[in-house]
């Protein structure tokens, strides 16, 4: 059997702790699938009853015995509305960043999208000249929604779902309304790596340095046409892929 759970099943096992670890006091968001009723050495299974989502410094604990089974089973019911918001942070240093988003790419482009003069997508350099993702989520809803700040990101809201990893290069977030984000880091050896993860772009025409790190960002606006996908910005009345952007100010602005 693969040690690897189905999707559905690590959803609901992430929904059930409130996307955070479960154990008192914790919360982190980094996210890992422990068997424990039974135990994978005793029967292999995906079975949600018995997995709980646990992080990486409580998951060798329960491996080692720290909790029993009455307890981990508590800790699945009765995960109390956090109180503490849910928050993570991106670890990537970088001096250059090719930012991707919505399909379009933005290299020494401190702002790849604006709204109204405002920032959704922005590079802050910080004193060491460090590049700093800073992301705000549109919506037409009243309700708050994730924000990433200097690579710091907090959940807020009411997400119906939240993945982030213990790698630390991905973040997703779901809202019932189809407002959503995506954020990952990659890293592009070469421009044969690039070139390949980017099919029909011009990559080597861009005349950038490679190794380079990607930050791909995905975001969905629920209820409105505008999207920004996995191949393609799509904007009232307008669809751009595959732009490239060096060494300007804004890249796209939105009014
Ligand atoms: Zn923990």
């Amino acid at each position: 059997m693969n040690r690897t759970p189905p999707a559905t099943v690590l959803r609901e096992l992430r929904r059930e702790v409130g996307f955070g670890c479960p154990i008192p006091a914790c919360g982190n968001p980094y996210l890992t699938w422990h068997h424990f009723d039974p135990p994978w050495h005793q029967k292999e299974h995906h079975n949600p009853a018995g997995m709980i989502a646990l992080c990486p410094e409580h998951h060798p604990k329960a491996d080692a015995g720290a909790f029993t089974k009455e307890q981990l089973h508590e800790f699945k019911r009765s995960v109390e509305p956090r109180r503490e918001q849910l928050k993570g942070r991106f670890d990537w240093m970088r001096h250059k960043l090719l930012a991707v988003v919505g399909g379009n790419f933005y290299y020494e482009t401190l702002v790849p999208i604006s709204f109204r003069g405002e920032p959704i997508v922005l590079l802050r350099r910080d004193e060491e000249g460090y590049l700093l993702l800073n992301v705000r989520m549109l919506t037409i809803s009243k309700e708050p929604r994730t924000k990433i700040e200097d690579n710091f990101w907090i959940s807020r809201g009411e997400p119906t779902d939240v993945e982030s990893p213990p790698s630390g290069k991905l973040l997703k977030v779901q809202y019932a309304n189809s407002d959503s984000l995506k954020v990952e880091f990659i890293e592009l050896g070469s421009v044969v790596k690039a070139s390949e993860r980017y099919q029909n772009s011009r990559v080597e025409h861009w005349g950038i340095e490679f190794p380079v790190t990607a930050v791909e960002v995905q975001m969905k606006v629920g209820g409105t046409d505008i999207e920004f996908g996995p191949r393609e910005s799509t904007l009232p009345g307008m669809t751009i892929r595959g732009s490239f952007f060096k060494n300007v100010v804004t890249g796209i602005q939105l009014t």
